[in-house]
């Protein structure tokens, strides 16, 4: 049996069809449908093993799975449902190859920033010229399927208004020296989160450096190109053998969550395990980092009454649930309010919509019927991927509440001081 196999196998063993899982999968929530949950999914993989299907037909139980690991919560011996689901995506990729876009992108965009900026002033350019409104109004995007319709989680305002780079001024006596994992969809779809939390750490001494990192390899880990993934991981671990950083600091809760597996990634490659230990060591979420260090308690009043929504990579993959609340509540003027299923996945699951977007937006429905139920005028999150996506849902269905980053809110308070 192949190597990907036999672990898919061994790992299959654990699952006892208690069916628990249910109680904490979105997509089982949104859908009823027995083969969405993970026993269902895990049943259809077995089945593949016992010879009865063949992998090709279990493509749709395998992609539309948000590798969320909500049914983890739920799960008395704990299976590992992602990294089943993600390790026969794997197997699948090697079956059938991939679609030239991903080629595009994991082969060609993604180990070469500049490409990938090039690319994203490309789609500016689209926005500003006015294409993209008229490529909608001539329906041009209904017929490019879920991806055309999931164009309108981008930001309605061109992005190459916000790409002005991230600015890394150095305070007079540095207590601290930190290297800053801007990530893609940070340094092109929002600069200005990156900008607040360069402020932020400035305004507490740290000194930050921005390498030449390239994308963490979460896009092509979770399509089953663990090649790609591979190839990205080595060369930040290399980059990051140079850096005399105290840590190394995301704002992005996918690239801090892989860049923490490393080591697993990187388990089998003697030259470079040790490297990627040193430098998941090293890696804090922002808000990690800021309570770590303690945070500078001058700051202004912000009049909000403000609710939280857990990242899946944050809170359940990487356990950062408290400092972002923290945080929150040591801001004056501030009213926290917690919401229902705060760690239930808002639908994102990093790019899910470009081939889901149906099922992307009833997840997104149910987590803002929650958000509606706070009466928050605030809704914070930690991650580019959330963030847009519950900007999307906000427009779409007219609520009030104002998406934001926490790094963002945070600066805001530190200016108003
Ligand atoms: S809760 Fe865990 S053990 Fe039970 S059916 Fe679901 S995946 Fe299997
Ligand atoms: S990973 Fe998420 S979407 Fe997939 S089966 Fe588990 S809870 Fe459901």
């Amino acid at each position: 049996m192949p190597e990907g196999w036999q672990k898919i196998s061994e790992a299959l063993l654990r699952c006892n069809s208690c069916g628990f899982c249910m109680a904490g999968c979105p997509i089982y929530k949104v859908t009823g449908i027995e083969w969405a949950v993970a026993r269902g999914r895990l049943a259809l993989i077995r089945s593949v093993l016992d010879g009865e299907l063949r992998l090709s037909e279990l493509a749709e139980p395998l992609f539309n799975c948000l590798a969320c690991n909500g049914c983890l919560d739920h799960c008395p011996p704990g299976v590992l449902t992602d990294e089943i689901i993600l390790e026969a995506r794997a197997e699948l990729v090697k079956e059938r190859g991939q679609s030239w876009i991903q080629r595009l992108i994991f082969h060609r965009l993604l180990p070469n920033p500049s490409r990938l900026k090039k690319a994203t002033r490309l789609l500016s350019w689209l926005q500003a010229s006015g294409l993209r409104t008229a490529a909608r109004g001539l329906g041009l995007t209904r017929l490019m399927g879920d991806a055309g319709r999931a164009e309108r989680i981008l930001p309605p305002t061109p992005l190459g208004r916000a790409l002005t780079g991230v600015p890394a001024p150095r305070p007079e006596r540095p207590s601290y020296r930190v290297a800053y994992f801007v990530g893609c969809a940070g340094a092109n779809l929002t600069p200005q989160v990156a900008q607040a939390a360069v402020r932020v750490l400035n305004r507490h001494g740290v000194e930050v450096v921005v390498p030449d990192f390239v994308c963490c390899g979460m896009p092509p880990y979770t399509y089953g190109d663990v090649e790609s993934a591979l190839g990205l991981a080595r060369k930040n671990v290399e980059l990051a053998r140079s850096l005399q950083v105290d840590a190394i600091i995301t704002t992005c809760a996918s690239c801090g969550s892989l860049l923490k597996r490393y080591p697993d990634l990187l388990a089998e490659d003697p030259e470079r395990s040790a490297q990627a230990n040193a430098l998941a060591n090293k890696v804090r979420d922002i808000s990690e980092f800021l309570v770590d260090i303690g945070l500078v308690p001058e700051m202004g009043a912000l009049r909000h009454r403000v609710t939280y929504h857990d990242p899946c990579h944050l809170g359940r993959f990487q356990k950062v649930t408290g400092q972002p609340r923290q945080i929150l509540q040591s801001i004056p003027g501030v009213e926290f309010v917690e919401m229902a299923e705060s760690n239930m996945c808002c639908g994102a699951a990093g790019s899910y919509s470009l081939g889901h977007y149906d099922l992307s937006m009833k997840v997104l429905a149910r987590k803002l019927e929650n958000v509606a139920r706070t009466g928050a005028d605030l809704l914070v999150t930690c991650c580019p991927a959330c963030s847009l996506q519950l900007a999307h849902g906000v427009r779409e269905h007219g609520l009030k509440v104002r998406p934001t980053e926490l790094v963002e809110l945070l600066d805001r308070a530190y200016r108003a001081a």
